[in-house]
Parts: C-alpha cells; sequence; structure tokens
C-alpha cells in the first residue's frame, strides 16, 4: 500500500515539475526551401510552395500537431522586377510563430538584336560599312533600338545592348565586301578636228571607285595618221581589278591641209649651188622637188643626196637642149630615158614624174615640131606618168631679179593658190638666197613645204602645140 501510494506520489510529483517545465511550440518549414530566397524569371507565374507547420511541447513530445494551420501574407508580382516577402505564421497552444520567404524577381534573359539585311548592298573595297539597319527587343525594357551600340572592326559589326537588368545582348554581321561598279574614261578633248601634218595628242584618264587610277591600264585600239586626211576611230578599254569593264569611241577627223600647201620646185639642177640648197631646206625641215638635168654632169652625185634628204628627185632633161629634144617624139622619150637612168643611178630606182623643159605650154617646141606637146601629154599618160606644170613662177628665170623680189613674187603667189606649185632653179644664186624667206614666212603663217608625189596637183597649164 505504501508503495503504490509512494508511486502515486513520485507520479504526480513528476506531473507537476513537468508541467511547470514544459514549453509549448511551433516550427514553420518552407517548401523548396531555398535559404528562405526564391527567384523567379519576371513575366513567369510564381506559385507559392507554401510552408507546413508543427506544434509541440518541449516537455511532454508526445503531444504535438504536424499540421497546423499556417496564414500566409505578403504577394509576390512576377511580372515586375523586386523583391518580395512571404510571410507565414502559425499558432499551436499559445504559441506563435512567424518565417519569412524572399521572392525575387528577377530578369535574367538578354536583349536580341536583329540585323537588317538588304540582299543586293555591298560594302566597296575599303570603304566604311553603311549601316543597313537593326533592331533591339528586350523581354523587360521592350524597344532597346536606341541603345545598340555598334563597332567596325576587320571586316565585322559587332552590335551590342545592355538590358537594365545588365544582360547583354550581342550580335555580329560580317561586311559583305565587292566591287560591281565599273571604272570611268574620260577623253580629254572629245570627238577631235586636226589640221593634216598637225600632231595629235591623245589625253585621257581612266579611274575607279576601288582601284583608284587605271589611266596606265587602258587599252586604246585605232590610231590616226595626220599625214593622212580622213576620220578615224579610236576606241577605249579599261578593265578594273574586280573584272568591271568600261569602253570608250572618239572620232578624230584630220583636215586636209590643202589651201596650205607649197611646192617648191627646182629645175635644171643639179649644179654648185645644190648643196647650199639643201642646207637651207634642211634647217626648216621642207622638203622640196628637182626636175633634175644632166647639164652639169660633175654634181650628179647631188641627186642622190636629194633623194636621201627626203626630196622629190623627178626627170626635167638630159641635155635641156630645145632643139635637141623637141625635134621629135621619139628624140625626147630618149633624152627623158637618159636622165631617168641617171636618177636610177643615184637613187637606186627611176621616176614616173617629169616637167617637161619650158612646160606642156611652151611655144618654142613649135619651131622643130608642130604639135609635139599634145602628142607627149597623151604619150606620157599612155606611159603611166605625170607630168607637172606650175602655178606661180619665182621669176627667177626673167633676167636676174635680186632675192627679195624672187620671195616677194613666191610669197605673193602662195598667198593666191590653195595649193602652189612654185618655178624655181637652183641654178640662180638669187633664187637660193631667197628661200631664207620664203621658207620662215611660210612656216610662220601656217603652209606647209612638202615634195610631189603622183597624187599632187599637177598646176597643168594649157597645151599650146
Ligand atoms: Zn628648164
Amino acid at each position: 500500500m505504501f508503495v503504490v501510494l509512494c508511486i502515486l506520489l513520485a507520479a504526480a510529483a513528476a506531473l507537476l515539475i513537468g508541467t511547470l517545465s514544459n514549453r509549448w511550440y511551433v516550427t514553420i518549414h518552407l517548401n523548396q526551401d531555398k535559404n528562405g530566397s526564391d527567384t523567379v524569371e519576371v513575366g513567369d507565374a510564381y506559385r507559392d510552395p507554401g510552408a507546413k507547420a508543427v506544434g509541440s511541447g518541449t516537455v511532454f513530445r508526445f503531444i504535438r500537431n504536424d499540421h497546423l494551420k499556417v496564414t500566409t501574407s505578403g504577394s509576390v508580382d512576377a511580372s515586375k522586377l523586386g523583391t518580395y516577402q512571404l510571410t507565414y505564421s502559425a499558432a499551436y497552444r499559445g504559441a506563435v510563430k512567424t518565417k519569412t520567404r524572399t521572392v525575387r524577381v528577377v530578369d535574367t534573359v538578354a536583349p536580341t538584336i536583329e540585323l537588317k539585311q538588304n540582299p543586293d548592298s555591298y560594302t566597296a573595297y575599303g570603304q566604311a560599312y553603311q549601316e543597313e539597319g537593326y533592331s533591339a527587343q528586350d523581354n523587360y525594357d521592350g524597344d532597346l533600338t536606341a541603345k545598340v551600340k555598334s563597332e567596325e572592326k576587320n571586316g565585322v559589326v559587332y552590335y551590342s545592348v545592355t538590358d537594365s537588368s545588365g544582360n547583354v545582348g550581342k550580335a555580329e554581321r560580317k561586311i559583305v565586301y565587292d566591287d560591281r561598279t565599273a571604272p570611268t574614261i574620260t577623253l580629254n578633248g572629245g570627238d577631235e578636228t586636226v589640221l593634216q601634218g598637225t600632231q595629235f595628242q591623245d589625253t585621257y584618264s581612266a579611274a575607279d571607285d576601288v582601284d583608284g587610277d587605271l589611266t596606265g591600264k587602258v587599252q586604246v585600239e585605232g590610231s590616226v595618221d595626220t599625214s593622212t586626211p580622213g576620220t578615224y576611230t579610236l576606241h577605249y578599254q579599261v578593265e578594273d581589278a574586280h573584272g568591271n569593264k568600261a569602253e570608250a569611241d572618239r572620232t578624230v577627223t584630220v583636215k586636209p591641209q590643202e589651201s596650205k600647201m607649197v611646192y617648191l620646185t627646182f629645175d635644171d639642177g643639179p649644179c654648185k649651188y645644190t648643196q647650199q640648197l639643201l642646207d637651207v631646206l634642211a634647217k626648216y625641215g621642207a622638203h622640196v622637188t628637182f626636175f633634175v638635168t644632166n647639164q652639169f654632169p660633175q654634181y650628179q652625185g647631188m641627186i642622190a643626196k636629194e633623194a636621201a634628204a627626203g626630196h622629190t628627185v623627178a626627170v626635167h632633161s638630159y641635155s635641156h637642149d630645145y632643139p635637141t629634144i623637141y625635134a621629135g617624139t621619139d628624140a625626147y622619150w630618149k633624152d627623158f630615158d637618159a636622165m631617168n637612168e641617171v636618177i636610177r643611178n643615184q637613187t637606186g630606182s627611176t621616176t614616173t614624174l617629169l616637167r617637161f623643159p619650158g612646160g606642156s605650154s611652151n611655144m618654142i617646141s613649135k619651131e622643130y615640131s608642130p604639135g609635139i606637146m599634145t602628142q607627149l601629154v597623151q604619150q606620157a599618160g599612155e606611159k603611166g606618168l605625170t607630168y607637172f606644170d606650175w602655178n606661180v613662177d619665182s621669176t627667177d628665170a626673167n633676167g636676174h631679179p635680186n632675192k627679195d623680189a624672187i620671195a616677194s613674187h613666191i610669197i605673193q603667189g602662195m598667198q593666191t593658190h590653195n595649193s602652189s606649185v612654185v618655178l624655181c632653179h637652183d641654178i640662180h644664186p638669187e633664187t637660193i638666197a631667197a628661200m631664207e624667206t620664203v621658207l620662215s614666212w611660210g612656216q610662220q603663217n601656217g603652209y606647209t613645204f612638202a615634195a610631189l608625189t603622183k597624187d599632187s596637183y599637177p598646176a597643168h597649164h594649157t597645151v599650146k602645140n
């Protein structure tokens, strides 16, 4: 009995001590807890994982509730960046507990940059890139186009843009380099007209937007012969380093100089004055025609010099003896052939050009052979020969005029003819002395001194016998 009493007493004492020392408490567990700090991407839905609360006693541990009611306060707006707090609270037998969950709504998505591209657009080599356009969009900030920065480096354009959360969006554009523009050819002067005997200076240039100056690469087809009147076409071509071609044409018209041509002719030589004449002609670069004779055989060698200097050598007469030459047509051609043989010996070839002694209009021949000039003119044509008379007389065979009178006659005559064939004789020293004046005045006034050819103006006289 006593024992029972003692046990009950002890139990009552223990209960009393236990009741006195026991404390009720509440424990809150956050579901899916991440150290009390959750993050959610802005724009995503946020679902609160909630919390669990357990109530129990420090001594009476067997008395507990695992499913306490949890009350939540606070909310999260996941459409707005920020830090939000959710507070959970629960009570148990007078004990109250709260616990907080921090939720950060963040933006970790970088903005995107969209590049516009024109399929026909390209950048010329060596040129800066011309922006084709772009736009930038951010999931939170919206249009960030105005904040895009770009930098061109080694053929690439690097774009970047940073959103308000510090996320960086990037894009790259590889620059398309090309050269699709042809070079340009510039012809200075365009279509030109030049005077016969003058020089045509072909000046042009070519430039390319990428290659720069291409003048040295221009190929020119065709040429201009300024000694022959006519129309010439020059074709220009150039290609740049990328195969773009350019072409151009120009027409050059060479206008005949015939109104200013002077054919000085010297009959009856060569003789002791001929070398002096060759010297003055060489000084002025003038070419003339020598209708040669064999009256001074010791000067035959001058014929070779005349031809070598670029002058025309033609037949005048071997003997220059009128009675002999005009005794008959056979006699004439015999004399002609003899002179042409001298010319062949001196120059290597005969000539088809001649001047009749006294000219085709002479009347002296009538004393020996009436009608002979008419026959000779016709026979010359049949033989393929060309005879020349004159339309300007230096008058050097009429008496002995001084050099000034001779020069004055020649210059006057030159001015009144489109094409002057001037009769002179290199057997008169005054004639040779007059040449300085004639040549210098003529060249200063645009006349061209040329040697006769078979196509030159023949200045024929009227045949009177
Ligand atoms: Zn003569």
